[in-house]
């Protein structure tokens, strides 16, 4: 469902758009820490936005209340015009911690099945989805082996094919390849920039890598420290397909990483600074 503020006969459809958005953790007791400090910006369909800010900002926290996992204290999420108050069908989350969000019981493609079992899905379907998910993350061929079997990149690309089998039109990326080695990071920041491209989808990726952030994004949002508001957003049009080794050796990238990293450094003097290419 939209309404006329999600659309614009010239430009492009709004996805998700978050207003005023306040987060008060402990809200009246002695550990009240405000989170949120009035967070407003949207995503386009189609687009690829990219979140980074200090360290402690509330990043996770603002994914949570966008997802509708959790009610913000203050402020108003909307997917596509309607009101996110549980998490919305159309959209799904994918986390940092691998690990924990497999089952290692299962095989790789009963993992990828599992959500949809949920969804009233026919099986034929389901096989389906399984295989084309799995194929877009590179995994055809691993289908039967077990999440132990896989090495950390692998098992990652895994959680994103289960995502993918759900077929949203958005996800949302809690620093979905913190935890790997950095050539596996950036051959997933690949996968990522392939199906994103192929399959249409919108995508909201927090990190705390700068250089992700600039390489992956049409737009980086930039927070303050905590009580976060938007500092800036900084729009990156540098042409794409994107190359790992290319793309990151023009005077185009490294000025706008440079651009992003100083307002991060300066966001993020009062409680925590960060350290090159941290955020
Ligand atoms: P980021 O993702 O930017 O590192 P988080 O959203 O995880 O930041 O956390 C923002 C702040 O909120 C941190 O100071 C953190 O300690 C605090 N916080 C996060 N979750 C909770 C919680 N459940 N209860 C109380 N404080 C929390």
């Amino acid at each position: 469902m939209s309404t006329d503020s999600t659309s614009n006969e010239s430009g492009p459809r709004q996805s998700l758009a978050a207003a005023d958005l306040h987060h008060v953790y402990g809200k009246g007791t002695t550990e009240e820490h405000h989170a949120l400090g009035g967070i407003t910006f949207s995503v386009d369909q189609g687009e690829f936005v990219a979140i980074v800010g200090p360290s402690g900002c509330g990043k996770t926290t603002l994914l949570r209340c966008l997802s509708g996992l959790m009610a913000p204290t203050s402020g108003t999420v909307t997917l596509e015009g309607t009101a996110v108050d549980s998490v919305p069908k159309d959209l799904t989350l994918v986390f940092q911690d691998y690990r924990r969000s497999l089952y290692p019981w299962l095989r790789v493609d009963a993992n990828v099945e599992f959500p949809l079992k949920h969804s009233g899905i026919d099986k034929p379907e389901r096989v389906e989805r399984v295989r084309q998910a799995l194929d877009d993350v590179g995994l055809t061929g691993h289908a039967s082996k077990y999440p132990g079997q896989l090495s950390g990149g692998m098992q990652q690309r895994v959680s994103i094919a289960r995502a993918l089998a759900y077929r949203p039109h958005l996800l949302l990326m809690d620093e979905p390849f913190a935890s790997v080695d950095a050539q596996t990071r950036s051959s997933l920041e690949d996968v990522l920039l392939d199906v994103w491209q192929r399959r249409n989808k919108t995508v909201l990726f927090v990190t705390h890598d700068i250089d992700e952030s600039v390489y992956l994004a049409d737009r980086v949002v930039v927070l303050s420290n905590a009580p976060s508001h938007v500092l800036a957003e900084i729009t990156i049009d540098i042409p794409r397909p994107r190359d790992q080794i290319e793309t990151k050796a023009t005077a185009e990238f490294v000025e706008l990483r440079a651009e992003v990293a100083r307002l991060i450094r300066n966001a993020g003097t009062r409680d925590h600074p960060p350290g090159e290419g941290e955020a």
